[in-house]
């Protein structure tokens, strides 16, 4: 019994063997299963937080997991309650990954006040944007250092009230603020960041080697410096960084037609060559046009004793109104709507007074064209005026 049980399990074995060996496919009866793929729990993509920590919950069967555990990380906070005159505002602060609101913060109630400098010649200040417009903030008296306060107000324009006298030749009396002196390379500097000048050997020379161009830029940067409203325009526009021009770098505005100047403004302007001549005169009788008596040693630095270079100004005496170097010294420039030229809606650039070497002998109506009028020469330079009002 024992050997046929033996022989047949042997029989059994090579039979099962045979059959595993030469039909591998038909398993309906297989007995050997694929395993189960293994559990990969689930989570929230939505985070659950307390007062420190933040996590995702998972969705399976096992609760009690957590993924992504971490403290709050605050963020830069963002306004989410505009402050008023009045009533008070609030930044709230979230942390940067669950969004929970960690910290909310005041913001106190006040007016709100310009950053920019509001001024006038003797002060500056901070004027309220908000609905109390009349409010300033930080007003003080200009603080000058090298000629030039925090608020960019330029100190040193000294501007003298003239009121010429009437006469047959010159027309009506005028009255116009019109710069003691030539402009000197120090406030030159001081508003336009650079000197051109080719004299430098002494204080207080008058700045020369300008355009026309370079001088109508500086006097509307100045009068937006000094809170004035800019008197000239090239295409309509008086704000200089969008005249397409640098000045004393020979980019040059080459059509003079498109310069206008506003003549009801109260910044600074060159005078015109009408009121060259009225303030140019040594009295009301002798204001001749074309008069060659104007010159004398004692007023003015032409060819005749300048030595071929301009000279400090006010070193000579100053003339009946008080003004100084009107004739000699550098050239001046009259942007002026010119009875002379055919044009009266372009303004024209012509230079008044003659210089320290073009001629012996200046007399009071002297000019001469400023044409071409983008060119920068040693003769030139210029004194500001502003309207009386
Ligand atoms: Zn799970
Ligand atoms: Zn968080
Ligand atoms: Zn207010
Ligand atoms: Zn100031």
């Amino acid at each position: 019994m024992k050997t046929i049980k033996i022989l047949t399990a042997a029989a059994l074995t090579a039979m099962l063997a045979f059959a595993f060996m030469g039909c591998s496919s038909d398993g309906g009866d297989d007995p050997v299963l694929p395993l189960p793929p293994p559990h990969v729990h689930a989570y929230s993509d939505s985070w659950t937080y307390d007062e420190n920590q933040h996590w995702q919950e998972a969705t399976c069967e096992h609760t009690e997991l957590k993924r992504a555990e971490g403290a709050h990380t605050e963020d830069n906070g963002e306004i989410t309650s505009h402050k008023n005159c009045e009533s008070s505002g609030e930044i709230t602060y979230k942390c940067t990954v669950c969004g929970k609101i960690l910290r909310t913060e005041e913001i106190p109630a006040g007016h709100v006040f310009s950053s920019e400098w509001s001024k006038n010649e003797t002060h500056h200040w901070h004027k309220a944007t908000c609905e109390h417009s009349d409010l300033v903030k930080d007003k003080a008296e200009h603080n000058f250092v090298n000629g030039k306060c925090e608020c960019g107000y330029i100190d040193g324009i000294d501007l003298l009230r003239v009121t010429t006298t009437s006469s047959a030749d010159f027309g009506p009396s005028i009255t116009l603020f019109v710069q003691r002196t030539e402009m000197t390379q120090e406030i030159y500097t001081a508003v336009m960041g650079e000197n051109p000048s080719t004299f430098t050997y002494a204080a207080n020379l008058p700045v020369n080697n300008v355009s026309s161009i370079d001088i109508i830029y500086f006097c509307n940067k100045l009068s937006c410096m000094n809170g004035l409203e800019p008197v000239y325009a090239v295409d309509g526009e008086t704000d200089v960084t969008k005249w397409g021009y640098t000045p004393h770098k020979g980019d040059y505005l080459r059509n003079h037609n498109i310069i206008t100047a506003d003549e009801n403004a109260n910044g600074y302007r060159v005078p015109t060559y009408d009121e060259f001549n009225k303030i140019t005169g040594y009295s009301g009788d002798s204001l001749v046009k074309g008069v060659k008596e104007a010159w004398s040693e004692a007023h003015v630095w032409s060819n005749a004793n300048s030595d071929s270079k301009t000279h400090p100004v006010a070193t000579k005496e100053a003339n009946e109104y008080g003004l100084y170097d009107l004739l000699g010294n550098v050239k001046e420039l009259c942007w002026t709507t010119s009875r002379d030229v055919s044009n009266k809606n372009s303004y024209y650039p012509m230079y008044h007074g003659a210089s320290y070497e073009d001629t012996s002998k200046p007399y009071a109506g002297i000019r001469s064209n400023g044409s071409p009028y983008y060119k920068h020469y040693d003769m030139y330079g210029f004194r500001v005026a502003r309207n009386c009002n």
